[in-house]
């Protein structure tokens, strides 16, 4: 589950991790009213930030810096409501309706820290390098060497001895040492106790008066957690999610929206992703991934049903069912009731193995509406291709 910069920020302030002071703000008035109050509270620089799900908002004009309630207010008119298009939204870009004000800060160096899970260590690994801002992308792919990582045994956590070791690999001076260990542990504990399996501050700055600060803060939450943290769990902005993904997790679908032009319904995320292989090796491009779970119902299949429909790119319909817990004749029951009732017209290719399946094939041929069926996952999926040509 990602949040947005405001969010993360008000989580790494209860860390005691320094942060901006700022206000979100969804209307211009509400924006306007506070830069008003940042400007009177003596700040000289006021900077309104685009609050999206993603990253290089700096880049795509997404991030502003003002010097008077004037200038301010042309930058959230111009950002709030624009369709910010960075590297990480897609050409057609995020819509803008949120705005973080935020103090302004005097630069001296831009740094950046990151603490991420790590599959193959098993760890989470704490990053650091002198390299940070907008092009730390650029950095990780061409110097690699240029990041430097802390392993963290789960079993003790991060020590202060990594902190003081990536605090000199970054060059501070001698005062910043301390604050940059205590900045780093804080960080450390705000990821554990959140679930998080991401937390990036890009960039990590120094003031030119020498303080530590996190200019910008990216958090992404382990879904399979959420369910002890039900006050993050409140910070999910649905706007800034696929509509079909939010309508699907209402009734715990497993959906994900791609590009292609073959809808699946497969069971299990193991066959579901071995579906959209077979798919690709067969010529066509899946719509989707969607897992309808191991004891699907037909409630559950009509609801898929639906959400599948409503992507209006989808030519053909690919059902891949390995019937275990759920019996393919009760499967086949609930695809030819759902199909009724939704009044199915495009091209349904089903693929049915597993408990009961002649009983099932015999529910859908006797069904009367026109189902293609093959023999095997290669088969279904030519004919699935061929359908949707
Ligand atoms: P991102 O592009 O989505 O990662 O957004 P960031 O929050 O990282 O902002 C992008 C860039 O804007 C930063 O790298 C800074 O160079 C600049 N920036 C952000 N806040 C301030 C500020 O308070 N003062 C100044 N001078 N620059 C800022
Ligand atoms: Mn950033």
């Amino acid at each position: 589950m990602k949040i947005h910069e405001y969010q993360a920020k008000e989580i790494l302030r209860k860390y005691n991790v320094p942060v901006p002071g700022g206000e979100m703000a969804t209307t211009l008035e509400e924006a306007d009213t506070a830069a008003k109050a940042l400007f009177a509270a003596g700040n000289t620089v006021v900077v309104v930030k685009a609050q999206i799900h993603a990253g290089g908002r700096g880049k795509g004009g997404g991030v502003k810096v003002a010097k008077s309630l004037d200038d301010a207010n042309t930058a959230s008119k111009a950002i709030l409501g624009m369709q910010l298009i960075t590297h990480q939204t897609g050409p057609t870009g995020q819509k803008v309706q949120r705005l973080l004000i935020e103090e302004g800060s005097l630069i001296d160096r831009e740094l950046y820290l990151g603490l991420v899970l790590d599959r193959a260590s098993a760890k989470v690994v704490f990053m650091a390098s002198q390299s940070g801002g907008m092009e730390i992308e650029e950095v990780a792919h061409a110097t690699p060497d240029l990041i430097y990582k802390e392993y963290v045994d789960p079993v003790v956590g991060l020590q202060p001895w990594q902190a003081r070791s990536l605090a000199f690999k970054l060059g501070l001076t001698t005062a910043q040492i301390n604050p940059a260990v205590s900045f780093m542990m804080g960080l450390y504990k705000a990821f554990i106790e959140t679930d998080s399996t991401l937390m990036e501050i890009n960039p990590f700055i120094t003031t030119k008066d020498g303080k530590l600060m996190a200019l910008d803060c990216k958090i992404n939450f382990d879904d399979n957690a959420m369910f002890r943290h039900k006050d993050l769990k409140e910070l999910r902005d649905l706007a800034e999610e696929d509509p079909l993904e939010v309508e699907a997790s209402k009734f715990a679908l497993n959906y994900i929206k791609l590009d292609g032009n073959i809808a699946c319904m497969v069971n299990g995320a193991g066959l579901a992703m071995a579906t959209m292989d077979i798919i690709e090796y067969a010529g066509g491009k899946a719509a989707n991934f969607l897992d309808v779970g191991g004891g699907a119902n037909q409630e559950q299949i009509e609801n898929a049903f639906g959400i599948l429909l409503s992507d209006p790119n989808v030519k053909a319909i690919f059902i891949n069912i390995f019937g275990g817990i759920l019996r393919v004749d009760v499967l086949a029951t609930a695809v030819v009731a759902a199909a009724r009732k939704l009044n199915v017209q495009l091209p349904i290719i089903l693929r049915l193995e597993g408990t009961n399946v002649e009983e099932g094939r015999k529910i859908l041929a006797e069904s009367g509406l026109k189902f293609e069926v093959g023999t095997t996952m290669k088969e279904a999926a030519d004919l699935a291709v061929k359908a949707a040509a």
